[in-house]
């Protein structure tokens, strides 16, 4: 099985002065630091068993995972209809719905592409042409069939492979923050690898302020920030996984399945803000992967919440 390296960047700034000492716990999970911050003991104790919450979710979502649900659903999803769990059916209608919805710019049916490019993984390589064409044959996302009755997923190419990296941090960060909720908690931060969940206000009745980070600086200062409570800021961005050539050239960890190349972005980095932590996660990587032009386009069109910045340094806010 093959080991993703770890990135240990945030890509977020958290202003909490004027707030009590919150209890902050981190763990390593989904391949990337995940954190949790509370502000008293109950929900503190909460925090530590959404950790386990997430591990659950990480091994039915994950694509190493051998004894994961989506594991399976990948192996044998072409040799027949395999009947999965109610959270992975949620999670892939909604990743269909995101992959028909940008044409493609996400789009869930990656994981060969992923694969053979391997980037953030011991086994990222610049693939042979030959290896490329073979591989966008793969990649149709209406050879997925999603049975809403018997909620079973089918192949109907053999050698696809469902990628869910581009939406699953976000559909994580909601489910923890609705526990928390369920569970009394008033106010914390969820942050997933730079999938940002808050909840409630500051105890003043404020909105959170978010420092989105500077991928040009090193690991150090933010270009902007952002005010929000109950509401998910999510970031895709050039920052750690890519992967370099000979001339020190950076190819990013989003692909097109349209070329089978790394994405060529005029993006930085773009956040989205939205309830919805889902689509803002799939939307993040769809922008990323579209360029400034189409992805102002896309959020005024779907009236989301963004902030871009562009790699000229400018940078842009919508609506
Ligand atoms: P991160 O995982 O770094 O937070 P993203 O949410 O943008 O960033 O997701 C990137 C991940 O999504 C990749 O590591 C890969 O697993 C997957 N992916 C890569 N290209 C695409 C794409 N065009 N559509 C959907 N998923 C993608
Ligand atoms: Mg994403």
């Amino acid at each position: 099985m093959r080991k993703l390296l770890l990135s240990f960047f945030l890509f977020v700034f958290l202003f909490t002065s004027c707030e009590k000492k919150p209890y902050v716990e981190n763990e390593i999970l989904l391949s990337t630091i995940c954190t949790i911050t509370t502000y008293d003991k109950k929900a503190h104790e909460a925090s530590l068993e959404a950790f386990g919450l997430i591990s659950h979710y990480e091994k039915i979502f994950s694509r190493y995972d051998e004894q994961g649900e989506l594991y399976k659903v990948n192996r044998e999803a072409f040799l027949h209809p395999v009947k999965v769990s109610d959270e992975l059916f949620e999670i892939l209608e909604q990743a269909r719905m995101y992959t028909v919805a940008t044409s493609g710019a996400f789009n869930y049916a990656i994981g060969p592409l992923v694969s053979l490019w391997g980037i953030g993984t011991e086994a990222a390589r610049f693939p042979q042409q030959e290896e490329i064409l073979e591989v966008l044959g793969l990649l149709d996302w209406n050879a997925v069939v999603l049975d809403e009755e018997e909620k079973t997923v089918s192949f109907l190419v053999e050698g696809m492979e469902i990628d869910l990296g581009g939406i699953a941090k976000g559909w994580i960060s909601r489910r923890v923050a609705d526990f928390l909720s369920s569970k009394g908690v008033k106010k914390a931060i969820i942050n997933l690898g730079g999938n940002v969940y808050v909840i409630g206000k500051k105890s003043r009745g404020e909105d959170w302020t978010i420092g989105l980070q500077d991928p040009s600086f090193e690991r150090g200062g933010y270009f902007t920030t952002v005010h929000v409570s109950d509401a998910a800021v999510v970031t895709s961005g050039a920052y750690e996984r890519f992967i370099e050539d000979e001339d020190g050239k950076k190819y990013s960890h989003i692909l097109s399945s349209e070329t089978g190349y790394p994405v060529e972005t005029d993006i930085a980095s773009v956040s989205i803000i939205s309830e919805d932590a889902a689509k803002a996660d799939a939307y993040a990587t769809a922008c990323f992967a579209l360029g400034l032009e189409k992805a102002v386009e896309l959020c005024v069109a779907e009236d989301l919440e963004a902030v871009i910045l562009t790699d000229d340094g400018r940078c842009i806010r919508l609506p």
